[in-house]
Formats: structure tokens, sequence, C-alpha cells
């Protein structure tokens, strides 16, 4: 053991990481492992804490198949944003009647595959795509997704770009009753990497306000509130652990919905799968800008166009290990392509040690969501981050 078995052991039991890092030690950098094993404890961990809510899980954070798979026989829902990963959860076998449409940017074609295939639950946040969705899955349940506030302690915000104010989030449900359509609930998502749960207390109240105004002035009873993501991972900048999420979130809702509680939804992404994953790179070069630098460059085989695109203003920090002891030192770190803009961390300078070397590994953690999931080009000529499962539904059992 070397020092840094203290930072494993923030993360990962030192049995679960011995695991991962004896598959890893196997292949050729740079890659991704995820441990299905994990997911499934942080889906059970989940479901307890949210004993009364369904979970939809957001396919984008990690579409990987032996995912899905899992996921499906502990009986989750899915939260689907476009055609493909419709096919995908499809081809799995689960039945549409689990699915959400939850991507309010919809080309009215895609609403009408949706529709084909079964799927009646779907989001909107404007007129014109309700509209679509009228015309193209009639008879469907509608939600209506509110913009939030807490955008600013959110690692990665979901704001401005999705959600409408609560004002046309009431005319909307209105419409889509007098469209033919079931004006079925209201949905927000606070940001992921939410950091302060009082964002979801905001958000209940708003969600409140609809439902009380739907009911008395215009006898519409919605049925179901989407309180999205933004459930904790574990990276540098802590959190909360979830069973506090939990504890607040639900004392929120009591509040202001009594036990009688609406459905409840969840649609879980990064706390689900990120502490599943760790990924390994190797250092490609080392070098110094000038003779007194007080810090190294340390590039890389992974940046941001292979896996690593949310160190994007250097917003979620993962904690790297790797095996080398001794004297550290700042470091800026970076990615190996002819790009200036792959740079991950420059402003937070990383302490690694002086003894690392090209060749040696760098193990990034809390890596399984939001990975290959936004690598998906070849920007010079660098291939899409491969990622390789083991544990339960996978190739590579334990
Ligand atoms: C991305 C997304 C999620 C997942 O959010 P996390 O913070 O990763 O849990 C959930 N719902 C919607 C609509 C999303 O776009």
């Amino acid at each position: 053991m070397n020092h840094n078995t203290n930072l494993i052991e923030d993360y990962y039991t030192l049995e679960s990481f011995a695991r991962i890092k004896n598959f890893a030690d196997t292949q050729a950098t740079p890659f991704v492992v995820v441990d299905n094993g994990i997911i499934d404890q942080h889906y059970t961990e989940l479901a307890e804490s949210f004993p009364y809510a369904k979970v939809y899980y957001a396919i984008k954070a990690n579409p990987a198949v032996e995912i899905l798979k899992l996921l499906s026989k502990r009986g989750a829902c899915f939260d689907v944003a476009s055609i493909y990963e419709l096919d995908k959860v499809l081809s799995i076998g689960v039945s549409p009647d689990r699915l959400s449409y939850g991507n309010t940017i919809k080309k009215r074609k895609d609403i009408g595959y949706f529709y084909q295939k079964g799927v009646r639950l779907f989001v909107t946040d404007s007129e014109m795509d309700l509209r679509h969705i009228a015309a193209e899955a009639p008879g469907s349940k509608v939600y209506v997704r509110l913009l939030t506030e807490g955008s600013h302690t959110a690692d990665w915000p979901l704001s401005r770009k999705f959600g409408c104010q609560t004002d046309m989030a009431v005319d909307l449900l209105v419409l889509a009753r007098d469209l033919g359509l079931i004006p079925y609930g209201v949905s927000f998502h606070v940001g992921s990497q939410q950091r302060d749960i009082g964002a979801w207390d905001s958000a209940i109240d708003k969600v409140k306000v609809i439902f009380d105004w739907l009911k008395d002035e215009c006898d519409i009873h919605l049925k179901m509130i989407n309180m999205g993501g933004g459930f904790p991972a574990n990276y540098i900048t802590r959190t909360n652990d979830l069973a506090t999420y939990a504890k607040e979130i639900t004392h929120y809702l009591k509040d202001d919905f009594g036990d009688d509680l609406p459905e409840i939804i969840l649609e879980p992404g990064r706390s689900l799968c990120s502490n599943a994953g760790v990924l390994v790179s190797e250092v490609v070069l080392i070098s110094r800008k000038s003779n007194t630098s007080l810090h190294r460059w340390i590039y890389t085989d992974v940046g941001k166009f292979s896996g690593l695109i949310e160190t994007m203003d250097e917003s979620i920090k993962y904690p790297i290990y790797t095996e080398k002891g001794g004297e550290q030192e700042e470091c800026v770190l970076a990615g190996p392509s002819c790009d200036s803009a792959d740079i991950m961390y420059e402003n937070h300078k990383y302490e690694l040690p002086l003894s690392l070397d090209v060749g040696d590994r760098m193990y990034w953690f809390s890596t399984g969501a939001y990975t290959t999931s936004y690598s998906s080009i070849e920007f010079n000529g660098f291939p899409p981050l491969m990622q390789l499962m083991i544990g339960p539904e996978t190739s590579n059992p334990y």
C-alpha cells in the first residue's frame, strides 16, 4: 500500500478498487472501467432513500447496454431523449409504458416515432412543441418543465435552455387539456451535481402553486411531480450524502403536499453511475515552460475531446490517483490533442508526485457518468473513449 490509500478509501472500498484496478491493469490506456455492481448498489440506495418514488434513469449519463439491462431488471423506468436512445432501450425489451420522452427539444416527426412505438408520456416547455405533441401523440400524458433557480450552486447547471416560468406552465397545461391531451404533471431539474439541497425546496413550492391554481381555477387535477436529477456524485468538491438529500427533499414535499403525495418521479443519471467508473490514462509528456517555472505541465492520453468535457471551466473536479509517492508539486493537466482548449485543470492546481514519469498511469475517479457519452467524435483522430464493463450483466463477471 502506498500513501494514497486514504484517497482511494474516500471514493471506493479497497476491495472494489482492487477489482477495478486488477482488470484495468490488463488493458492499454485510455479507457474507462465501469463496475456495474456499484451502479446496482447506488440504485438500491436511491430506491431505499426515496421509497415512494419511481426512478426514470437518464440514459444520457451512460448509455451502456449492460447498465440499461441491469437497471431494467431492477425495475427502473427510463428518461429517453432521442429516437436513438429509444431504439436502444426498446431493443433490450423494456416496454414503452416504462419510458418518458424527457427532452423538451424534439422534432415533430420524432414525437410521432415515439408514439408509434407506444410511448405515452411526454415533457414540454413551449406551445409549439405542445401542439406537435397533440398532433403526433394524441391523447398522451403531458408534463411541463419549469425553469428553476440554483444554477450557481450546481456544478453542471441545466438552466436557461430548458423549462418555462410558472405562468406559462399553467397556460400550457390548460392548453394541453384543450388539445385533447392529459395534463399530467410538472417537472424540473435543479441542475446536475446540485450542492444546495434548498434548490428542491423552491422548485417544489413553485410546483405546489401550479397544482393549486389548476385545481381551483380550471378543475385540472395534476397527478405527478418529476423532480429530475441533480443528486450528488462524489468528486473533490464534497456534498451531503444521498440520505441527507432524501430526508430534506421528502420533508419539503410533505410540507407542501401532506402525506398524500402525488406520483413522484426521479431522473438520476450522475448519482447512479459516476462513482462506478475509473478512467485510466497514462502520462504522455511532462514539461516546464521555463527553467524557473514552479509547476510542470503534465500531458496525458485523454482530454477534453475524449471523455473529460465536464472539466470545461473546471466544473467537475475528478479525484486523481497515481501509484507514485514522495514529494508533490503543483501541475497543469492537459490532453493530447492540438487544441489549446484541451487543458483540463490550470486554475485549480492538482498536486501530483514529482516522481511521476512518462508512461505512468493516472486513475481518474468518479468518471462513470458523462464521459463515454460525451466522447463521440474523433478529434485529431483520437478515437472515442473506450468503455469496459465488469460485474453483473457484463461479459466480465467478478
Ligand atoms: C441530464 C438529465 C437528467 C440527469 O441529471 P443528473 O444530474 O445527471 O442526475 C435528468 N433529467 C433530465 C431531463 C436530464 O436532461
